[in-house]
């Protein structure tokens, strides 16, 4: 039943239980690394990341909490026991926002919008955030996203390498048409893809009034390549699930 939900997609208690379901005896650990309004928030790792090993995956979901397709395509893609997950380290935050994703809203329970807020330590789940990747590098980070005023699916990605870009969105496409719009949040896109390489601190400062987002903290401080993918929160949720497990297949898949 690829996709489709049996529950709400704000039902944080469902993930939860979803989670130690995967996590009982498939290698995964299943921690708490911090408590938001007596919801606790979660990180799995396998040993290696634990191990701190490098070469390291970093995926997360649910840190805006009215996206809730990446959060269950990302437990969903875990279900599958993808090879990857037991052959390199592996840290995966399943929803960084509870909150939020109870009660459907961008923002926090406190109207802050945490990926703008990822360097602001007064945040607790930022600063446990902080405190469990000390001294993690990854090679590749993602964060799982949707946008509701956007058409179709897009990406961004950060990269210091090759861009791989183009075949991610082409093999998501079979779900969800890529957006065609140029601008998206002020930042100009080609056939839904935008690469930066640098000038990313420009990005900060001139475009997020100086908040970092997850995304760019992570190419800043912890990964060599970051990925955000967005898809259109308007559309079907079963294929937007899908999507979000399509991209995580080809990212993690054999074939890339
Ligand atoms: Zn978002």
């Amino acid at each position: 039943m690829s996709g489709h939900l049996h529950h709400s997609g704000h039902d944080y208690g469902a993930l939860v239980e979803g989670w130690k379901a995967v996590c009982e005896g498939s290698g995964l650990d299943l921690g708490v690394f911090c408590e938001i309004n007596g919801l606790p928030v979660l990180k799995i790792t396998n040993g290696a990341a634990s191990a701190r090993d490098p070469g390291g995956l970093y995926v997360s979901a649910g840190v805006h909490g009215d996206e809730c397709a990446p959060v269950w395509a990302l437990l969903e893609w875990a279900a599958s026991k993808p090879e990857i997950l037991r052959d390199r380290p592996v840290t995966l935050f399943p929803c960084l926002n509870p909150v939020g994703l109870v009660e459907n809203t961008r923002r926090d329970g406190n109207g802050v919008d945490l990926n703008r807020s990822f360097t602001d330590v007064s945040q607790p789940v930022i600063a446990a955030w902080q405190e469990a990747l000390e001294g993690c590098r990854f090679d590749v980070s993602v964060n799982l996203h949707e946008d509701y005023d956007a058409t179709g699916i897009y990406l961004y990605e950060l990269t210091r390498g090759e861009s791989k870009g183009d075949r991610l969105l082409d093999a998501c496409s079979i779900h969800l048409p890529r957006e065609t719009a140029a601008v998206i949040d002020g930042s100009d896109f080609t056939n839904g893809l935008l690469v930066r390489t640098s000038g990313i601190e420009e990005v900060v400062a001139e475009q997020l009034g100086g908040g970092y987002p997850e995304a760019i903290l992570l190419f800043l401080k912890y990964a060599a390549v970051s990925y955000t993918f967005e898809t259109p929160s308007e559309a079907d949720l079963s294929r937007r699930i899908a999507a979000h497990r399509t991209f995580l297949d080809s990212l993690f898949g054999p074939s890339v």
